[in-house]
């Protein structure tokens, strides 16, 4: 578990979302939300060969295929070019063997306190140089990095025979690829083996239906309306009080059905992916994922781009144990 700080660097997460009042912006600066996450944080790798390396890296005991989101092989950390980076706004916890390294380097042992980087008071980490380039990879190189910075943002599901492993949109260039995908992921792993899409992953990719007779069907017609949606999400932890902003604004204005299928319709293929990504990653909660692509449309009804609240939605809800608990338990 690791704690997750949004300091001054959250108001830069939402500048494209809503223009208000500049007090608010004050306010933020004045908020600190702490919660409990799973492992997120990453740094600024060149990640040019990061496919390979993490190829079953994490199952080393065994031969069990891992497999990957062809678009996966794509990915490149855009290191300063990263308009939202993963390293300010968290609490960075160091796995031990990184924590041991670490020790023995005197200008590293004294940035840490309780396992954790000490951030800077704007919430950056204290290796983030101010041109955003990593001060610990420039000096050490990339296998220098703890765990929880060489990981992200990948994740991974393990089955019996198999690894099910992915990139996280929370992460602005994962969000990009995931979503703009003119066609279906295929699932490969590093020996080139191929593996079939589950059915529930499928199903949101059949081009015989609308998008919303697709998630009509993967949530076995359940659809809560626009306010209690946002209510209901609303009502969970905060991370970053822009959100709960941005929710506010479809429970006092609720969006109609008519107007959520329309805009699913005018972002088929991000909305799709969107909610492809999800069924992979949550196994086929298509509850959950249906509910989740209709709050982002009403979002985008009121004025969003569809790549920035997947992205932001991701960090409120994904990122947070608690959070995506809480929401796959409802939408269960
Ligand atoms: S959010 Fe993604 S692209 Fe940006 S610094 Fe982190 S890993 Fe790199």
């Amino acid at each position: 578990m690791y704690k997750i700080v949004h300091g001054p660097s959250a108001c830069e997460d939402y500048k494209w979302l809503v223009p208000d009042p500049p007090q608010a912006l004050s306010v933020l600066f004045l908020l600190c939300v702490i919660i409990h996450m799973e492992p997120c944080k990453s740094n600024l790798m060149n990640h040019e060969s990061w496919y390979n390396s993490h190829w079953n890296k994490h199952r080393g005991d065994t031969d069990m295929n891992t497999y990957w989101p062809d678009y996966c092989q794509n990915f490149r950390c855009k290191a300063d070019k990263c308009v939202h980076t993963c390293c300010a706004g968290w609490v960075i916890g160091i796995d031990e063997d990184s924590l041991a390294r670490f020790n023995k380097e005197p200008d590293i042992a004294c940035k840490i306190e309780d396992g954790c980087f000490v951030l800077r008071a704007d919430g950056r980490c204290p290796f983030l140089r101010d041109d955003n380039l990593c001060e610990m990879i420039i000096k050490h190189g990339e296998d220098f990095l703890c765990d929880i910075c060489k990981e992200h943002p990948r994740f991974y599901n393990e089955f019996e025979d198999h690894t099910e492993a992915g990139i996280g949109l929370v992460c602005e260039e994962a969000c990009r690829l995931a979503l703009t995908k003119d066609e279906p992921f295929a699932l490969v792993s590093e020996d080139g083996s191929k593996m079939e899409l589950p059915d529930y992953v499928k199903a949101v990719f059949d081009t015989s239906k609308t998008l919303s007779e697709k998630l009509n069907e993967i949530s076995g017609g359940r659809r809560a309306d626009s306010k209690l949606r946002a209510e209901i999400f609303d009502g969970m932890e905060v991370m970053d009080p822009k959100w709960t902003t941005l929710l506010g604004k479809i429970i006092a204005e609720p969006v109609s059905a008519e107007e959520e299928n329309k805009a699913l319709a005018d972002n088929e293929k991000e909305f799709t992916n969107f909610a492809a990504y999800l069924l992979y990653r949550y196994k086929g909660s298509g509850r959950f994922a249906s509910e989740a692509a209709y709050l982002l449309a009403d979002l985008v009804i009121k004025g969003c781009g569809v790549q920035d609240v997947a992205r932001v939605f991701s960090c409120e809800v994904e990122y947070s144990d608690i959070n995506i608990d809480e929401a796959l338990e409802t939408f269960g």
